[in-house]
């Protein structure tokens, strides 16, 4: 059976010093929990993944997983600025987002270069959580369904799936990312159920079952999460805000379980 994921993006939000604060106090609160139904990854800046892979292995009784915000799609060389995937492996991150709607918006971030990104994540052993979702303009022309097909089949394209590499798929609707205004469950499962039809287009029944999870991300705290992960085509959730409160993040672990 696989586990629910829950990912927290902690975006540009905490520095080193309040990414271990926050990753200890988290510890502490789940310690006694026994968390074996849920995946939890964090996902600090770059500059806190060091001090992170240090405190969660000195004791990590929750199983908490370290994961990136952003890779580079080369292996090394001079692309000033840029953090590679084996850099990543070395601090034990095993997750990366990419595709982001920020970095989508803000930094031109292309459905090729998620793609670029997926293939040498994956070639890394590195897990990738593709993030796919329509703006309000694209939902208001009735684009939804269709950009979400092309998102997936563009990060996917040429994509080889083998042995245990895995590939997450976070459905986020752009326009209710930070706004405390989820969309309706059933209106993610649809989604979900158009990624997984997108899939289907490129990737056998049995490689969907075995090697990809499809999470919705956008506005999930502790009053709603147990509504998405409760339907039958959402396998976990992505989360901003709600995952940089401890009390909220420990609630929300505790309704998955
Ligand atoms: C996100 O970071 O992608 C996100 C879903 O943020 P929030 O939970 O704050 O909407």
């Amino acid at each position: 059976m696989k586990k629910n994921i829950f990912v927290a993006n902690w975006k540009m939000n905490l520095t080193v010093a309040e990414t271990k604060n926050l990753a200890e106090k988290l510890g502490q609160s789940l310690r006694s929990f026994k968390n074996d139904k849920t995946e939890i990854i964090l996902c600090p800046a770059f500059t806190a993944l060091d001090d992170l892979c240090t405190v969660l292995r000195k004791e990590n009784p929750a199983d908490l997983k370290i994961g990136a915000q952003d890779v580079f799609w080369e292996e090394k060389g001079a692309f000033t600025g840029e953090i590679s995937a084996k850099m990543l492996k070395e601090v034990d991150c095993r997750y990366v987002i990419v595709g982001h709607s920020e970095r989508r918006k803000n930094l031109g971030e292309t459905d090729e270069m998620v793609n670029k990104k997926v293939k040498i994540l994956l070639e890394n052993d590195l897990v990738p959580i593709v993030c796919v979702g329509e703006t309000f303009l694209e939902r208001q022309k009735g684009l939804r369904d269709v950009i979400v097909a092309r998102q997936t089949e563009a990060a996917l394209r040429d994509v080889k799936l083998f042995g245990n590499k895995k590939i997450i798929i976070a459905y986020e609707p752009v326009w209710v990312i930070g706004t405390g205004q989820a969309v309706e469950p059933e209106d993610a499962e649809h989604s979900h159920r158009m990624i997984r039809e997108a899939l289907m287009e490129n990737f056998p029944a049995d490689v969907l079952e075995k090697h990809f999870q499809i999470i919705y991300g956008g506005s999930v705290d502790s009053k709603n999460i147990k509504d998405f992960v409760d339907r039958e085509n959402i396998d976990g959730v992505l989360v901003g805000g709600a995952s940089l409160k401890v009390e909220e993040f420990v609630k929300m672990i505790k309704q998955l379980a």
